[in-house]
């Protein structure tokens, strides 16, 4: 049964792609971008189905987000999904890292999903699947770094592990199910051209994890194929 599913980061890439493949099956989308204006393929798909709601949603602002959980309020979310996600500057090698960028990616990838969190979890819980996933990278997991270096991007995913863990003991009692996912590398202008899997055949592999996920493997990290990674 289509239900309700809330996406940040929906202008491009991975939440482009979500967006559009839950809007054809008929689920309720709630899509958000920060800048609307840099966001045509979204607004196109707005005009196309009848279910699909756009807002403007900085990650990083918690005001705005404040804002949107006001108009949302009461509305059940079923799938609460964070996916707006920043490299920061690439090859952040040993002696050459800029603290000021890891701020901010740690604001964007870490801090936010937890805020987006707490901000709708209520939503989440008056829904029927109550579901919170978010898009993290197998690049935060410990055990599979053995080339080092990409300090910014990689502590970022596996912080934001470990807020999911966390979420998922705290959230238990209220019913909610809680998991970090690796989308594999796609071809996105994060992952690049030369990525190995496109966004469609990503997401079609998300969206069936999405769908089945149950509340045993709450707390787990788990590949767009199902399969579980090693933190
Ligand atoms: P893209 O760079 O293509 O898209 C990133 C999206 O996040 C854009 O919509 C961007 O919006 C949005 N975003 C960034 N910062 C903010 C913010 N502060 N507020 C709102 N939106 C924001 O990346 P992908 O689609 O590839 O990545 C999606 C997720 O998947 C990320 O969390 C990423 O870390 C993760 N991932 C991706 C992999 C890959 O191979 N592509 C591999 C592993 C994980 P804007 O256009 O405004 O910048």
């Amino acid at each position: 049964m289509p239900g309700t599913i809330l996406i940040t980061g929906c202008n491009r890439g991975l939440g482009l792609e979500l967006t559009r493949q839950f809007a054809a099956d008929d689920w309720k989308v709630v899509a958000t971008c920060r800048d609307l204006d840099r966001a045509e393929e979204l607004k196109a798909l707005e005009r196309q189905y009848r279910k699909l709601q756009v807002y403007t949603l900085d990650v990083t602002d918690y005001q705005q987000m404040a804002q949107l959980a006001e108009r949302l309020q009461g509305q059940p979310i079923d799938i609460l999904l964070s996916n707006a996600g920043y490299y920061g500057p690439k090859g952040t090698l040993f002696g050459r890292v800029d603290r000021d960028e890891w701020r901010k990616v740690l604001e964007a990838n870490t801090i936010a999903p937890y805020m987006l969190a707490e901000t709708f979890c209520a939503n989440v819980a008056a829904s029927e699947r109550k579901l919170i996933a978010v898009i993290s990278s197998k690049v935060g997991s410990i055990a599979d770094n053995s080339s080092g270096g990409g300090y910014i991007y990689r502590t970022s995913k596996t912080a934001v592990n470990q807020v999911v863990k966390s979420l998922s003991v705290d959230l238990a009692e209220r019913g909610i199910t809680v998991v970090a996912l690796h989308p594999g590398w796609v071809q996105t202008d994060m992952g690049g051209p030369r990525a190995l899997i496109s966004p469609e055949e990503s997401v079609s592999g998300l969206k069936e994890v999405l769908l089945h996920v149950t509340p045993e493997k709450s707390g787990s990290f788990l590949n767009y194929d199902g399969s579980a990674i090693p933190w």
